[in-house]
């Protein structure tokens, strides 16, 4: 027989190998599972958390596991590169959900332009999280989600659909994310004349798998014409329709990436300031602490859409209408990610209120912080880090000797009015991918604001 000629103590120490083999490759088949806040006990796999972005009880999906890195991680995560670095994260939170070397080029195809941290003094850095093609931190999961959406739709001959209504950047983000994707397509609904100029353009000019629909007008008819589209089973089917909702899980797993990544670059755990809208941003950091991320605290910083501060110090959870300010894509009244930050901290605001610090700031005391940034450091900062700015300086009073890191969202150039008011004409240059899109031809389909304009125009084009 196969161990005759093995004494015992071999045989029993190969028995062992064999049976350790095979519950880590049984750990490592057991695809993870996602629950919606709502049903906690029911659960999904990946791949329909995220070709459906939304469960039907309008809970958010959440992972049933967040697995912690193992010793062997933290013992190289300082030394390895940022994909293998990212790779190592995703597979460990993703796991037995896709092959290794699907999930490396996903993540080395999504990330590849850099996340810097670029120190202003000792306490003060900023993370700059605008490098991407449409200059603004939802990059990073627009292009992950992307890449995941057609990796599951790889089967199918029928291309993904993609049908997404947008008030301004996320469709940028989502159409850049997709363009050239194989498999996939994007139909993009904006109002007409209600986004800027240089928005429109980024909508507009990309042609290929991406088509824009101009909608004669609100925000909101382009939602409920999107809606009425997802209603309709027949189109849905045929279309092979998907949301790209912000609220998509898989969205905040390759945010959690820079957080690892800047940390990774300093002695002791830094506190994040995370300049807040929705909470995706800082539900990912929440999601790398699970993991086993160190950081020194986090400090939540928003305009005067204060709902989640008020709430650290209230314990009261009052949504309300949203106010526009300087920080636009910080104007949210009722945060879709916080059932996800309830969830994580079991519904504990104690625990919550221990780990997150809350800061809000208006208008006015914003432009000053983009003054006294320039002023004090000669860095160009934009709304939505100046905001984040005033809040690590909240922060660093009573606590001087901690570092913190800024997330800087967006390039101050998409914000123009604002910086050239504060700054004057010349602080701010537009980087050369945007600022070649002025020429570039803008092409869009119009249309009434009416559903069934929209649902005809699917049907006559399925794919
Ligand atoms: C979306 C966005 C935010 C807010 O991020 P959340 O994840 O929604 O909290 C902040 N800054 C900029 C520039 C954004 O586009």
């Amino acid at each position: 027989m196969l161990f005759g000629c093995l004494d015992k103590v071999t045989y029993v120490q190969i028995l062992t190998l064999i049976a350790l083999a095979e519950i880590s490759t049984v750990a490592q088949h057991t695809p993870m599972r996602l629950f919606s806040t709502n049903s906690p006990e029911s659960f999904v796999d990946f791949g329909e958390a995220v070709l459906r972005s939304l469960p039907s009880d309008n809970g958010l999906y959440m992972p049933e596991v967040i697995h912690e890195l193992d010793d062997a991680f933290w013992s190289d995560w300082k030394t390895l590169d940022f994909q293998e670095m990212a790779c190592r994260v995703v597979s460990t939170l993703l796991q037995g959900v896709m092959p290794e070397e699907d999930l490396r080029e996903i993540v080395s195809e999504a990330l590849n332009f850099p996340a810097p941290v670029v120190k202003l003094d000792d306490s003060h850095h900023v993370l700059e999280l605008f490098h991407g093609p449409t200059l603004a931190f939802k990059d990073f999961g627009a292009r992950f989600m992307a890449r995941v959406m057609a990796w599951l739709n790889r089967d199918s001959d029928k291309p993904l659909t993609v049908l997404v209504a947008t008030s301004g950047d996320t469709g940028g983000a989502v159409a850049h994310a997709f363009h050239n994707v194989p498999g996939t397509r994007v139909i993009i609904l904006y109002p007409s004349g209600k986004v800027s100029g240089l928005q429109e353009k980024q909508l507009t000019t990309l042609g290929g798998n991406i088509t824009a629909m101009e909608i004669d007008g609100s925000f909101d008819d382009c939602q409920r014409m999107v809606k009425s589209a997802f209603l309709d089973v027949k189109v849905s089917k045929a279309c092979n329709l998907t949301s790209a909702n912000s609220i998509n899980i898989s969205r905040l797993i390759p945010q959690m990436l820079y957080y690892f990544e800047a940390a990774r670059q300093f002695e002791k755990p830094p506190v994040f300031v995370i300049p807040s809208g929705n909470f995706g941003n800082l539900t990912a950091l929440l999601l790398a602490t699970r993991m086993g991320l160190k950081v020194g605290h986090i400090v939540a910083a928003t305009n005067v859409n204060d709902v989640v501060p008020q709430y650290l110090t209230s314990s009261t959870y009052q949504p309300r209408p949203s106010v526009a300010t300087i920080s636009n894509a910080m104007d949210v009244g009722a945060p879709s990610n916080f059932a996800r930050m309830v969830e994580i901290f079991g519904n504990d605001w104690n625990a919550m209120s221990t780990s997150i610090t809350g800061y809000a700031y208006n208008d006015a005391q914003t432009r000053d912080a983009i003054r006294e940034v320039h002023e004090k450091y000669g860095y160009v900062i934009d709304p939505h880090g100046a905001v984040a700015y005033l809040a690590a300086e909240a922060w660093l009073l009573q606590h001087p000797d901690d570092i913190t890191v800024i997330l800087e969202t967006a390039h101050p150039s998409k914000f123009p009015e604002v910086m050239h008011e504060e700054l004057g004409a010349d602080a701010v240059k537009i980087p050369e991918r945007l600022a070649c899109l002025a020429d570039a031809e803008k092409v869009s389909i119009p249309m009434k604001a009416d559903e069934n304009e929209l649902l005809q125009w699917l049907s006559a084009n399925p794919a």
